[in-house]
């Protein structure tokens, strides 16, 4: 049972759901949490542990919506950057090609990358910007024969320092509309490069990539990932995913803020008597509780097949929001040593940093929300 899950959430989790939260938790415990600071401090990704999560056997399983929320939490509750990891993988990547892709790419690309035999990543974002993507993508992609030949430039890309394949978007000469290619990282013309001092995320390896000429075969080419409208399919699918691991974060903050609270003495007694910090601990569970129940809802929204693109935008930017504040709350219960590693929190509030910003900044899903609300759009 999770501290934080005071109305027990989790009680409806089948038993075999259960089983699997357990079991991955089980190894986020013994393996990813004591190695995430150090690898955090050294921004080097531990890939020794990918052939670990090709193990747990969960990448690409047909599951109910609430299983693979739970299991971001979980992920992100132990550390921000693999949760990060494992979903730019399993649910950008994986979701482009199963969302996108015909039988046949399904077939081609799927059952290796859930055995992680292959690490995806997922290019959309550009220098000249994320947050207007759908009109200013600038990567063009020009038919050739039975080819596609991808020029442009990413920026952010997760994965892509030593990803086997990337989902690159670019917008085709044809007919002006975004599409989606599977491209091998190794294709000549494609250069990723390490984004380096980022004080976010430190673990995930992002690159800037160069295209310059990349040829990929027209089989390469997803086959129903012919608008920017396909794109956003993905994206609702993850952005649901994105609000359950600020959930995680959210967990891990307080978990971390209540123990400490019981062992810390001040004035002879532990800081958990005194009022002003409770008052600290149960705005944080308030926020980690309501966040908690809106993704469940959402999952159930998910699992019924009643879900909008507002639905995703909301929680994203709802949850983002609400942990940004948990971890601040949580640093200042710790003071002085919420400021360090070593009591982890400090990892925490700056990885939260990132989780607020990407798959859509706030101000832009809100303009979601708000243009399906108001029936007017707001974007300019
Ligand atoms: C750690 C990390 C990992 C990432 N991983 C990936 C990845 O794997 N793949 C990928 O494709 N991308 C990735 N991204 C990119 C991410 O999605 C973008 O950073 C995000 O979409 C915002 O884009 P931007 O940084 O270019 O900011 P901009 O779009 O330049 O926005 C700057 C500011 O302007 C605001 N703004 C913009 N337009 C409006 C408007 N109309 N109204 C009001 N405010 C507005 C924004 O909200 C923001 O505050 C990642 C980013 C980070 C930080």
């Amino acid at each position: 049972m999770l501290d934080g899950d005071l109305y027990a959430f989790q009680d409806l989790l089948s038993e075999d759901e259960a089983a699997v939260v357990r079991r991955v938790r089980d190894f986020l415990d013994a393996e990813v949490v004591p190695i995430a600071n150090d690898h955090w401090a050294r921004a080097e990704f531990p890939h020794h542990l990918i052939k670990r999560y090709a193990d747990l056997d969960i990448a690409g399983r047909p599951g109910s919506n609430l299983l693979s929320g739970w299991l971001a939490l979980e992920m992100a509750r132990a550390d921000a950057s693999m949760a990060t990891f494992y979903g730019v993988h399993a649910g950008l990547a994986m979701g482009s090609i199963s969302m996108c892709g015909s039988p046949e790419q399904q077939e081609r690309w799927l059952p290796q990358m859930a055995s992680f035999g292959k690490v995806g990543a997922f290019a959309l974002t550009e220098p000249t910007g994320g947050s207007d993507v759908a009109a200013g993508l600038r990567t063009t992609a020009r038919r050739d024969g039975d080819s596609w030949i991808l020029d442009g430039r990413k920026r952010w890309i997760g994965n892509a320092t030593f990803a086997d394949l990337i989902v690159v978007w670019a917008r085709s000469l044809d007919d002006d509309q975004v599409k989606g290619f599977v491209v091998p990282r190794e294709t000549p013309g494609l250069t990723a490069t390490k984004i380096e001092n980022k004080i976010a995320l430190r673990t995930v390896q992002n690159a800037d990539i160069v295209l310059d000429g990349v040829r990929v075969p027209s089989s390469s080419k997803l086959e129903n990932a012919n608008s920017f409208k396909d794109t956003a399919k993905v994206l609702r699918q993850t952005r649901s995913g994105v609000a359950w691991e600020a959930v995680g974060v959210m967990l891990a903050a307080y978990e971390i803020a209540l123990k400490y609270a019981k062992e810390r003495q001040q004035f002879g007694k532990p800081i958990a008597s005194f009022q002003l910090v409770q008052d600290l601990l149960v705005r944080m569970v308030g926020n980690l509780t309501g966040s908690l129940g809106m993704c469940v809802r959402l999952a159930q929204l998910q699992d019924a097949g009643q879900y909008r693109d507002e639905h995703s935008a909301l929680a994203k930017a709802y949850c983002t929001t609400r942990m940004r504040e948990v971890v601040g709350w949580a640093r200042e219960l710790l003071a002085g040593n919420g400021i360090v590693l070593d009591y982890d929190i400090g990892r925490f509030v700056a990885d939260a940093e990132a989780l607020y910003s990407y798959e859509g900044t706030r101000e832009i899903n809100t303009l979601i929300v708000g243009r399906a609300i108001t029936g007017s759009s707001a974007f300019v």
